[in-house]
């Protein structure tokens, strides 16, 4: 009989606290515990492994999330479509995708003795998009986005969480250029991306180059991988941003770059990738005019920022241990009379506050103060307003902030007016 033993080993007793304290963090801060406590989502692993069922709170950070990257793509050139999630399995062996990752997808035949395939990536609906109509030039780069939902079937000893899932939304954009503007196109891209990950608190990022695999393992011929590479590494130097090579790690049509976001408390996670691709270009046959009005490839890039938006929003909790961001938050304020007499001004602070665009409830329960100011910091509540007697009066409201014992009475406008700009998605309307 075998049994599996896992050890770690540290130079001194510091470094070895240090390890423990951060797995203790670590567990205070695991998304499943806080999804429950904050009520986000949950899983049934007897009827749908791996796929999340996300409840009211939680859907709203997940639409919170596609609002702003959506914003962000709008005014950084992106057009947005949507492609089936079912289709035809003969478009993944055209892409070379059924060869590679045959086994991993959700796939069945139909009655017309047809094979359809679950999506397990977006990318053959943007080029069956692309194709439509001729191209030109003029018309790149073309940039296109998708929020595609994609499966993928994992093994389910790897299912954790919202971090390692069978059913996943990718931030996913496909961008279509002529080789001229490739390395323009990734400089854009990375500015982008990191731009992005400071709005979320992120500012310390790895970026890894990773390079082709072994000959058996990849398609296109070695020009195209040169200048594919070139392209990323150039896009990167040229800024100055520094980078590490993950030799042979590349996809199979293309490498990649890949970003790894460190976390509050040192661990390190993998979002975003941008990938060259040459060869998805080539096995779909797409084109454009070019000036010399003769039909020449485009490049294609993949890129995903959250990468998934599921794992994404699992390390935002994690990195926030629950206290997200006012922006971001499902439910911003929770107003708290302290008996029911009070009740009609909890509802007027209610009223004052959802007028300026801020979510708020009452809670109107005939509980005590105590008790409800508990319940609400432990569903990870943003902002706790109590009134009572002096507050009606006087028209203000005492407010406790989540993680903090301070009380503060402001007035309600002043208490409107702070939240208001907290609240504000960032570079909203830009
Ligand atoms: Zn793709």
């Amino acid at each position: 009989m075998l049994q599996r033993i896992y050890a770690t080993a540290w130079a001194d007793k510091k470094d070895l606290k240090a390890y423990l304290d951060m797995l203790e963090e670590a567990a205070k801060r695991d998304h499943r515990k806080l999804g429950k406590e904050m009520d986000l989502f949950h899983f049934e692993p007897e009827y749908a492994p791996g796929a999340v069922f996300w409840h009211d709170k939680g859907y709203k950070i997940y639409r919170k999330l596609i609002e702003y990257m959506r914003n962000r793509q709008e005014n950084n050139g992106y057009i947005e479509i949507s492609t089936p999630r079912v289709m035809d399995r003969v478009l993944w062996e055209i892409s070379g995708h059924w060869d590679k990752y045959g086994a991993h997808n959700y796939s069945g035949q139909t009655e017309d003795k047809k094979w359809f395939c679950i999506k397990p990536m977006n990318c053959p609906g943007g080029l069956l998009v692309y194709k439509q109509g001729i191209k030109s030039y003029r018309d790149l780069p073309l940039r296109v986005a998708e929020f595609g939902k994609v499966n993928r079937y994992e093994a389910s000893g790897a299912l954790m969480g919202l971090m390692r899932v069978r059913e996943f939304t990718q931030d996913d954009a496909h961008i279509f250029c002529t080789p001229e503007q490739m390395e323009e196109e990734c400089i854009t891209t990375l500015k982008l991306i990191l731009d992005i990950y400071k709005d979320f608190g992120f500012e310390d990022v790895k970026i890894y180059l990773s390079t082709r695999p072994d000959s058996i393992y990849r398609i296109g011929s070695d020009e195209i991988w040169d200048l594919c590479e070139n392209a990323l590494a150039n896009a990167l130097t040229s800024h100055g941003y520094k980078y590490e090579i993950n030799p042979g790690e590349g996809a199979f049509y293309g490498p990649k770059l890949e970003f790894i976001l460190k976390d509050a408390i040192g661990r390190e996670w993998q979002c975003g990738t941008i990938q060259v691709d040459m060869n998805l270009p080539e096995r779909f046959d797409i084109s454009y005019i070019g000036e010399d009005g003769e039909k020449h490839r485009p490049v294609m890039l993949h890129r995903a920022l959250f990468g998934s938006i599921e794992r994404f929003l699992g390390i935002l909790i994690e990195n926030h241990a629950g206290k997200l961001p006012l922006w971001l938050s499902p439910l911003q304020v929770m107003v708290a009379p302290i008996i029911s007499e009070f009740d009609d001004y909890a509802k007027e602070v209610v009223q004052t506050l959802k007028k300026a665009g801020l979510s708020a409830e009452a809670d109107l329960r005939n509980e005590k103060i105590n008790y409800k100011v508990r319940e609400h910091s432990l569903a990870k509540i943003p902002v706790i307003a109590v009134v009572g007697a002096k507050e009606r009066d006087n028209k203000t409201v005492t407010v406790r902030r989540l993680g903090s014992e301070k009380q503060e009475v402001i007035s309600l406008d002043e208490f409107v007016k702070a939240l208001k700009a907290e609240a504000t998605m960032p570079h909203l309307g830009e």
